[in-house]
């Protein structure tokens, strides 16, 4: 297999009992598109029209044309659009009333090719490095009114993958990425303690070096995966004389001796994605599961920080893009005094607002992606992307529950759940007043 050609010939191989799009016909597509690029040296971004992305609720949507996707990024899209519909919606009612998902759901991620797109073959990845194909995943589970649910995967595809990738040696490589690939190994990212959360440089859980040993105290909290997580990316303090620098970046794994998971949180929101706090008392953890270089977490952290804002903002602009779906769906329908709601001037106006801001959110952030892509985006872009279209979500959700009336405020209808849902949004990842900060410094003032 090519290290270009993955997913489609997952597709092939794995979709080719689904119904529709990838049994009729397009698996020889598939393969004729392998083997173009496979002749003209491997994929390259060109722009194809899309219409409309996002199903369902966009049906008759007059949205901006996107241009960032190609053939191969179309039918990727398809095959999680089918996921999401086959693995994720039947039980999104589930998993909300049990506060988890089951980790079969990971390993059905994994099997499908939908974990670890960009880790390299050798290892059970997919070996495309694309931040689109993670953009799709994010954009496919919001616009399926699932962002509780597929928070999860895009956490570790997104957040913590990125560090098994950059930081890790090849022994670390060969024990855990076909395990992360194949779901069978779960991310989380353990920064956020008890007592701070934006100041992070101020964490106190240590790690003290003994032999081949670090001895981990302290704990953590608000941890997403954090009761399903095998392997904890966790923020400890190997010099707690330091601030900055400090920090170093450990892996603690599921079952070692002292590491114990607390309550999986109750939230106002996102009910089906565990969130933890967890405890670290006395955990020997072998210094072959340092990340990187000790008294450089904070440099690595740093470092990644941009890829996890951006994908914030991805799922902040699709769930936007959902909640006008629905909507308009209902604006449509519903009448009052004789006439459907959505005629009314004020509704128009708000629709107009909303669809506008929207289109030019997807503008700006597709070309952070681009730029991620390349290896451009700044710390700064990141910020602006993710306070801006988390803002924008929150507004836009919370206009729509308006125009939804009392019925907005039922859990049958999904724009209560996003309600719900998106108050985190402007909140982790680094706050809006946090990103602003970051702006703010840049500007030198
Ligand atoms: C559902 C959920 C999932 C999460 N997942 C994770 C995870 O997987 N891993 C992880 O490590 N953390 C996670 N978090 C934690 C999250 O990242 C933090 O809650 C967030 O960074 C804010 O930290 P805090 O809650 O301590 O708030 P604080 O830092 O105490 O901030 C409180 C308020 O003060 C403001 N503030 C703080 N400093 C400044 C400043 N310098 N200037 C202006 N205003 C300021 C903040 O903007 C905020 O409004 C999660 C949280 C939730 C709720």
């Amino acid at each position: 297999m090519s290290a270009t050609g993955w997913w489609i010939d997952t597709l092939s191989a794995r979709f080719h009992e689904l119904p529709g799009v990838l049994n009729a016909g397009h698996s020889s597509g598939a393969r004729e598109l392998v083997d173009r690029r496979r002749a003209s040296g491997g994929p390259r971004p060109r722009p194809v029209p899309l219409g409309r992305l996002i199903h369902s609720n966009r049906a008759n949507i007059a949205a901006m044309r996107r241009t960032i996707f190609n053939e191969e990024h179309d039918m990727f899209r398809e095959a999680v659009r089918q996921f999401v519909s086959r693995e994720i919606t039947p039980n999104v009612e589930t998993w909300e009333r049990e506060g988890i998902v089951p980790r079969d759901l990971f390993t059905a991620a994994g099997s499908a090719g939908f974990l670890g797109m960009d880790v390299p073959e050798a290892y059970g990845g997919g070996g495309v490095e694309d931040f689109r194909y993670n953009q799709i995943i994010g954009e496919e589970v919001q616009a399926a009114g699932a962002g509780g649910a597929g928070l999860g995967i895009t956490l570790h595809n997104d957040v913590c993958l990125p560090y098994f990738l950059s930081l890790t040696t090849e022994e670390q490589k060969q024990r855990w990425l076909p395990g992360i690939c194949s779901g069978e190994l779960i991310t989380a990212v353990a920064m956020t303690e008890p007592g701070i959360g934006s100041d992070l440089a101020s964490m106190s859980t240590s790690a003290v070096r003994d032999g081949d040993t670090y001895v981990v105290n302290g704990s953590k909290t608000f941890i997403t995966n954090g009761i399903n997580a095998d392997l904890v990316i966790t923020a400890v303090k190997t010099d707690p004389t330091q601030k900055h620098k400090g920090m170093s970046l450990v892996v603690i794994e599921r079952g070692m001796e002292g590491f114990e998971r607390g309550r999986n949180l109750e939230k106002v929101g996102l009910h089906s994605q565990d969130t933890a706090e967890l405890f670290f008392t006395d955990v020997r953890v072998p210094v072959d599961n340092l990340l990187g270089s000790e008294g450089q977490g904070f440099v690595h952290l740093v470092r990644n920080l941009p890829q996890e804002r951006l994908s914030i903002a991805v799922s902040a602009v699709a769930g936007a893009e959902a909640a006008l779906g629905w909507t308009l769906d209902y604006c449509r329908e519903r009448t009052a005094f004789g006439q459907p709601i959505g005629s009314f001037q004020n509704s128009r106006f708000k629709l107009a607002e909303m669809r506008t801001e929207i289109d030019i959110a997807w503008v700006f952030l597709d070309r952070c992606v681009e730029s991620l892509n390349a290896g451009e985006l700044s710390a700064e872009e990141a910020a602006e992307a993710k306070w801006w279209s988390t803002e924008l979500h929150k507004r836009v959700v919370d206009t729509c529950v308006q125009l939804h009336g009392g019925y907005g405020y039922m859990l049958e209808y999904p724009i209560a759940r996003a309600y719900a849902d998106v108050r985190i949004s402007t909140i982790y990842g680094g706050t809006t007043e946090i990103m602003k900060e970051i702006i703010g410094r840049s500007l030198g003032v």
